[in-house]
């Protein structure tokens, strides 16, 4: 079964389409036929494509909003330029996956899209206001261009659905939870949960038997405490604003800084909002880029007091939740990292894992160099704590998610 997979941002939009069927995924043989991004949807966008391992191409295009962006994609694809020799016509592709941010307490794993599954997203708006009306705009446009094939959403927060109550409510008047379905969500429940899924593959363990934190560190971070198996808590809460510091994204901050922005500032409470999620994090410390690679060629070059600042606290507070987790969650075997940053940077990685002997990790210098951009361990055989990198990848969690749900098997993992 060939699967588009759909993940769309604000204003641009990653895709795969990856080969894939239940016989496949049990050899490992899933096939990724072409991948690739746009950016700029709206104006002129920019095209980015790749088929197979060849060269990524780079192209352009007027494209006004995420209809004209599908229909162009999919026309690409079936052309003879674009190499995909797979797909010669759009009957080729015969399901789409979509990355969905916000399931709400709905859903609780990936789910086959009808008109009921399309109001539930809809009815999720208000709690991703950002994100889950462009991905219902991606659902219809892709309904309307490739007609009644099986469309499938995966949720962002399903993986987060099992934390519990003492981890996912916030200790405010009962009744905002209850009116307003004010909690913790928790999202890149797919990383986490492809991740935790391929850790417990390298080391030959069951689910029940898996019991980590992972780290996203990409340009969102976030971490989640797994235990046998499963999401006990996560440091993304409602939004995706809370827990780690990110590219510009706060992370936590004392709740009453809110309204001494608003105050001090003459800010509304949306600017205010717009501020925490995209001028603070990486680049509201340094002043420069939210890009962690600029940060330490910049460091490289020449001291700089607030790239320096940017890089410890980025580092400090993931330490602290590793620790927090570590606590509530009764320990842990390992510590996996994930995302751009936590699979390619061995230096972020030792900078985290700094200092936490106490709690039986040492990181192995060789290892975690020899892992940068691969998957393995990168502490010593004798850390009772180990820790990995192991590089993400939704997209095929997303494609195997899209055919197991239309085989019909049952809690997919
Ligand atoms: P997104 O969350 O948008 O998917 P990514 O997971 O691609 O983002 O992560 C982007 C971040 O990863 C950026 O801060 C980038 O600088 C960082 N990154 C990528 N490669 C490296 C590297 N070799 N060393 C350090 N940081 C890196």
């Amino acid at each position: 079964m060939n699967v588009l997979i759909l993940n769309l941002g604000s204003s641009s939009l990653k895709f795969q389409v990856i080969a894939t069927d239940l016989a496949r995924i049990k050899q490992y043989q899933d096939d990724r036929l072409c991948r690739g991004e746009v950016e700029g949807i709206g104006g002129e966008a920019i095209i980015r494509f790749k088929y197979r391992d060849q060269q990524a191409k780079t192209l352009t295009a007027p494209l006004s909003d995420i209809s004209a962006t599908l229909d162009y994609l999919v026309k690409h694809i079936a052309s003879e330029q674009s190499g995909v020799v797979e797909i010669k016509k759009t009957a080729d592709i015969q399901a789409v996956g979509h990355r969905v941010v916000h399931g709400g307490e709905m859903f609780k794993e990936s789910a086959l899209i009808d008109d009921r599954v399309l109001k539930e997203i809809e009815n999720c708006i208000d709690l991703a206001p950002l994100h889950n009306p462009n991905n219902i705009k991606g659902i219809l446009a892709a309904k309307a261009l490739l007609g009644d094939i099986p469309q499938v959403a995966v949720f962002d927060t399903s993986f987060h659905h099992s934390i519990p109550e003492q981890a996912f409510l916030y200790a405010i008047p009962y009744h905002l939870y209850r009116r307003h379905r004010i909690r913790r969500y928790g999202f890149h429940g797919t990383s986490h949960r492809y991740v935790a899924f391929r850790y417990r593959t390298l080391r030959g363990l069951t689910r029940e038997q898996t019991n980590i934190i992972t780290l996203h560190l990409g340009n969102g971070c976030s971490a989640s405490a797994i235990k046998a198996g499963r999401s006990v808590d996560t440091s993304m809460g409602m939004t995706p604003l809370e827990g780690l510091v990110m590219g510009t994204r706060c992370g936590d901050v004392d709740p009453a800084i809110v309204g001494v922005i608003a105050r001090k500032e003459g800010l509304s409470s949306s600017e205010v909002d717009a501020l925490l999620n995209t001028q603070s994090g990486l680049l509201g410390i340094s002043g420069l880029t939210n890009d962690m690679r600029e940060l330490q060629s910049e460091l490289k070059e020449h001291e700089d007091r607030r790239v320096r600042l940017a890089i410890e606290i980025f580092c400090y507070r993931a330490r602290k939740y590793i620790g927090g987790f570590l606590a509530s969650m009764g320990g842990a075997d390992a510590i996996v990292f994930t995302g751009g940053i936590g699979e390619n940077s061995p230096d972020i990685r030792a900078r985290i894992c700094a200092g936490m002997e106490w709690a039986g990790l040492r990181v192995d210098p060789a290892k975690n160099q020899a892992t940068a951009g691969r998957e393995g361990p990168i502490s010593t055989d004798d850390s009772s704590l180990q820790a990995y990198a192991i590089p993400t990848d939704e997209e095929l969690l997303i494609a195997r998610d899209t055919v197991r749900v239309i085989e019909g098997e049952p809690h997919p993992s």
